[in-house]
């Protein structure tokens, strides 16, 4: 086994601690004989010893002393000062890594769940739910003729459409679901614990309310619609065969005419 410097250092001051202790507890067992030994011939010389044994032990708790102060003292402070740096730079890496774990996640422009979070958050929420009797619903939404909206306003005025379709969008959902922005002007939401019933009224109403969201963008008031694919999940499908049927919907819906829910 090997020592740290600070390590052999605190061993040498214990042993200096030691060897004081013993050199006192010698002199005491000296002092320690009969008083009227003292006049017994060779007397003297063993308190003479025991003077010189005292002072070396004064002697060696003063040395004892500096090697601490001088030795062991900024040893040790250098280990607080780089153990308080790492400590710094572990933390600052962890949330770093955290931040980029964050964004790998994040749409940039919405601040929403992207395409990846909602890929895995289906088949987590799939896995969940599997094991309990509870359906899972999935809406896509997609803005009708967006494509219009950019060429008309300019690629800004659609990004600020696309932010307050996505601001709209959480603010209509609970907390348990998960809404986040698949790409271009498609949403998708998964919504637990909805039969199709009360799904197609929360769709329904999430549709009026984007088409009569108030939009300011390049100087003017825009109005955008939106089609929606609804599926419930049937228990046995998988997230993509899942995602496929909903998607079918949305294509429905489109074909219907566009600003309609479909399921
Ligand atoms: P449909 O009703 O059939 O959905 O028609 P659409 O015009 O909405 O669909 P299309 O797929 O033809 O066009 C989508 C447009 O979305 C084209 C693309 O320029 C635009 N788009 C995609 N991503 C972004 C974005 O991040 N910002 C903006 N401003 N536009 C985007
Ligand atoms: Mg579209
Ligand atoms: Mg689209």
């Amino acid at each position: 086994m090997r020592f740290h410097k600070a390590e052999t250092a605190f061993f040498f001051f214990i042993a200096l601690i030691l060897l004081a202790a013993l050199s006192i507890f010698y002199g005491w067992n000296l002092l320690g004989q009969p008083a009227e030994a003292l006049s017994e011939p060779g007397r003297a010389e063993v308190l003479a010893t025991l003077r010189t044994i005292l002072l070396a032990t004064v002697v060696l708790l003063g040395g004892t002393l500096v090697f601490g102060i001088c030795f062991i003292l900024p040893q040790i402070r250098t280990q607080v000062k780089e153990g308080g740096k790492l400590r710094e730079m572990t933390a600052s890496l962890s949330a770093r890594s955290r931040n980029l774990e964050q964004a790998a996640l994040t749409d940039g422009l919405t601040g929403m769940q992207n395409r990846r979070y909602f890929d895995d958050a289906l088949k987590e929420y799939l896995d969940e739910f599997r094991r309990i009797d509870k359906p899972v619903g999935l809406m896509i939404l997609d803005l009708d003729h967006f494509k219009l909206v950019n060429d008309t306003y300019g690629h800004d005025a659609g990004d600020e459409v696309l932010r307050s379709v996505g601001k709209c969008l959480k603010s209509m959902t609970r907390y348990h679901d998960v809404v986040a922005r698949l790409g271009g002007e498609e949403f998708a939401i998964v919504a637990p614990n909805m039969d199709l019933e009360l799904l197609q009224r929360v769709a329904e109403r999430m549709r009026k309310a984007i088409a009569s969201l108030p939009i300011e963008a390049a100087g003017t008031q825009l109005n955008v619609t939106s089609s929606v694919g609804l599926a419930l999940w049937d228990r046995e499908e998988t997230a993509e065969e899942f995602y496929r049927r909903a998607d079918k919907q949305l294509y429905e819906a489109k074909r219907q005419g566009r600003n309609r829910v479909c399921a």
